[in-house]
Parts: C-alpha cells; sequence; structure tokens
C-alpha cells in the first residue's frame, strides 16, 4: 500500500488524481490540501485548506507527495519531499524551475526521487529508463503550441482572455492554459528537463507538433530515437508517478490507428512567442534568472486574467524584469524567496507603468 499526499487536490491534476488513486487498490490518499477551495467532497483522513504545506506533510508523513499546487507556493512542499527521502509526484513545475540547484542539493542530502507528472517529462523519463547517459545525444520536448499558433505578433495585441483559454488539446488550470498560449509552459519545461534530467540546454530541442500525441522523444548517439506516444490524458502520466514502477491500468484508449493519423513537426516561431526564448536565456544565465522568470511571469498572467494588462504585455513584463535583476544564485531557500519576491515587486511596478 502506497500513501498519497495530494497537495492541490482541488485542481485540474488533483481532480484526476483522486480519480487515479480510487481505481487503484495499492494506493489510498492520507492528506490532501488546497489553496482555498474547499475540501469536503474529498475522503482523508488529514486535510488542509491554505496554511503551511510542511506541517501537513510532517503528520502525515506519505510514500509520496503528489505536488499539484500551481505556482512558487509549491516550493515548500518540493524540498520537503525531497530532504526527506520522500518519492516526489512533481506536477509543480514552477517550484523546480525556480529551486534548480537548491532542490538539486536537498534531494542529495534527502534522496527523494523525483517522478515527473508533466506529460513531457513522463513520456522523457520512460525513455530514457535504463539507458547510459552517455549514449543520450539529445532530448526533444514536444509543445501543442497552442490557440495561436501561427499567428503574427500583431493580431495578438488584443486576443481575450477566453480566447487564451481555449487550449486546442488539453483541459488544464486557468495559469498554465495561459502559459501554453504564450509558450511560457514550454519555457518553464525546458528548464525543468535541464534540472530532472541533468542536460546542458543546448541539447534541449522544442518543437511543435499541434496534436499532442508524440509526448517526448530521447535520440541517442547511434542515430536511433524513441518516443513516447499516446492520446493527451493526464491520467497516464499521473498514475505512471503515482504507481511507479507498477504500470496499472488506466481508462485511457490504446492508440488506434483505423482512421488515418498524421503526425506533423515544425519549429517554433520564437519572435511571435519570446517567453520560449527568454525560457532559454535564463535558464542559460543561472542562478536566481529561472526564478525571476517565473516570478514576473505568475504576476503578469494573472494581471492579464484579471483584464490589467494585453497578452503581449506578459512576455514585455518577463522581459523588463530578468533586465532589471541581478540572478545571484540562492545560498538557501531565504535567498530563494527574496529573489522570488525581488521580482514579482519589479513585475508589478511595471504593470503599473503601462
Ligand atoms: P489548478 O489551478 O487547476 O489547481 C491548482 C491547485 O493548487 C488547486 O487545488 C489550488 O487550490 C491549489 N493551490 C493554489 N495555491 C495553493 C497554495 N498556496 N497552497 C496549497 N494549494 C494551493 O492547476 P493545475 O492545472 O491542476 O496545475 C497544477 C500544477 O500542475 C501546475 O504547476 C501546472 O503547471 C502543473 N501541470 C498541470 C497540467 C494539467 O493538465 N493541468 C499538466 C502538466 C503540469
Ligand atoms: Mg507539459
Amino acid at each position: 500500500m502506497k500513501r498519497v499526499a495530494l497537495l492541490g487536490a482541488t485542481g485540474s491534476i488533483g481532480r484526476q488524481a483522486i480519480e487515479i488513486v480510487n481505481a487503484h487498490p495499492e494506493l489510498e490518499l492520507c492528506a490532501a490540501a488546497s489553496g482555498s477551495s474547499s475540501l469536503d467532497d474529498v475522503d482523508v483522513p488529514l486535510k488542509q485548506v491554505g496554511g503551511d504545506l510542511t506541517e501537513l506533510l510532517e503528520r502525515a508523513q506519505p510514500d509520496v507527495v503528489l505536488n499539484a499546487v500551481v505556482g512558487f507556493a509549491g516550493i515548500h512542499a518540493t524540498l520537503w519531499a525531497l530532504e526527506h527521502g520522500v518519492d516526489l509526484a512533481l506536477a509543480n513545475k514552477e517550484s523546480l524551475v525556480a529551486a534548480g540547484e537548491l532542490a538539486l542539493s536537498a534531494q542529495e542530502r534527502g534522496g527523494g526521487r523525483i517522478l515527473p507528472v508533466d506529460s513531457e517529462h513522463s513520456a522523457l523519463y520512460q525513455c530514457l529508463q535504463g539507458r547510459d547517459p552517455e549514449t543520450v545525444h539529445s532530448l526533444v520536448l514536444t509543445a501543442s503550441g497552442g490557440p495561436f499558433r501561427g499567428r503574427s505578433r500583431e493580431s495578438l495585441a488584443a486576443v481575450t482572455v477566453d480566447e487564451a483559454l481555449a487550449h486546442p488539446t488539453w483541459r488544464m488550470g486557468r495559469k498554465i492554459t495561459v502559459d501554453s498560449a504564450t509558450l511560457a509552459n514550454k519555457g518553464l519545461e525546458l528548464i525543468e528537463a535541464h534540472w530532472l534530467f541533468g542536460i546542458d540546454f543546448g541539447r534541449i530541442e522544442v518543437v511543435v507538433h499541434p496534436s499532442s500525441i508524440v509526448h517526448g522523444l530521447v535520440r541517442f548517439r547511434d542515430g536511433a530515437a524513441l518516443a513516447h506516444v499516446g492520446y493527451p490524458d493526464m491520467r497516464v502520466p499521473i498514475s505512471y508517478a503515482l504507481a511507479h514502477p507498477d504500470r496499472p491500468a488506466t481508462p485511457v484508449a490504446a492508440l488506434d490507428f483505423s482512421g488515418a493519423l498524421t503526425l506533423s513537426f515544425e519549429p517554433p516561431d520564437l519572435e511571435v512567442f519570446p517567453l520560449l526564448a527568454l525560457a532559454r536565456e535564463a535558464g542559460e544565465g543561472g542562478g536566481t534568472f529561472p526564478c525571476a522568470y517565473n516570478a514576473s511571469n505568475e504576476i503578469a498572467v494573472a494581471a492579464f486574467l484579471d483584464g490589467q494588462i494585453g497578452f503581449l504585455d506578459i512576455a514585455a513584463t518577463v522581459e523588463e524584469t530578468l533586465g532589471r535583476v541581478v540572478g545571484a544564485p540562492a545560498r538557501d531557500l531565504h535567498d530563494l524567496v527574496e529573489a522570488d519576491s525581488e521580482a514579482r515587486r519589479l513585475a508589478a511596478r511595471r504593470l503599473i507603468a503601462a
């Protein structure tokens, strides 16, 4: 029996995770948390709305933490699991992007294992299982391209919140859906992949693949590439991360080729979607640049969702913030929280000026 602490239980990932846990007799919820929404309908011994997630984890002593909180708020739970040698099923990519080296050193001390829930990283993790790192040539992250694929920059100035929330292939929370429309989500995933797999940014490529059937590819030095394919459904990577090393059945259909299935790929448009290029720069800059990238993006996305700024202002806010921060590495969590707050302040100031 594996005892699961589910953080972000009322969200898109959280709800699907409850379905997976309920379907598998070897999984059991021991704790659930949300930010502000009620957990009345969740049947679990320990629950908490708001408050300190690490206190809940201390009480619950889970075998696996599924961190499905949105944003930097997930940082404490990520570090807690890694420090305590508890398996971390990680959906909350923002924490790994922001913490980078701190997360890896917590993992080195505590021995916590990261099982990626992000579909692309789950795909890459599976393609890399049992491979000698020396044989790996490069990683390929696929991106749907979002609702604005193929659009010109000018045409994006006046897009509405509803248009940005109309994702072609995935149903997700609002923040990640906007990130998918700006390609900031793929930018965060690029940095996430760097930390998860220890591969240089120069060897991680992003390719646009509109149907989201191929979730990730690993190219090897002999010219072979392994891909992970399947219908876009988060229950697959959630189940994989929670049940690892088992691969229990899910209600997701097997790939069907009886109708035609065409897979297409194209390079991302970095001019129209500058947040992808900015993520690469922030990742290569290292230190707290990725933390500032994430923090300013969180502020800008919240302002866009609130109708305070336009779609193109999201990238402009992140770019300006990155140009102003020092990016010095964080020695500890206190430094990191300070870097996050500073980037939020700078981004918020820019919003007022806009
Ligand atoms: P969501 O907005 O649907 O849900 C977020 C959850 O986090 C809610 O339960 C909310 O109450 C909780 N929460 C927010 N702030 C909190 C806090 N301070 N303390 C405790 N709980 C808090 O978001 P989502 O789409 O489920 O995404 C969650 C995470 O998973 C994000 O990091 C996202 O990038 C990642 N992710 C999501 C998907 C997807 O398909 N939804 C896919 C890949 C990765
Ligand atoms: Mg993803």
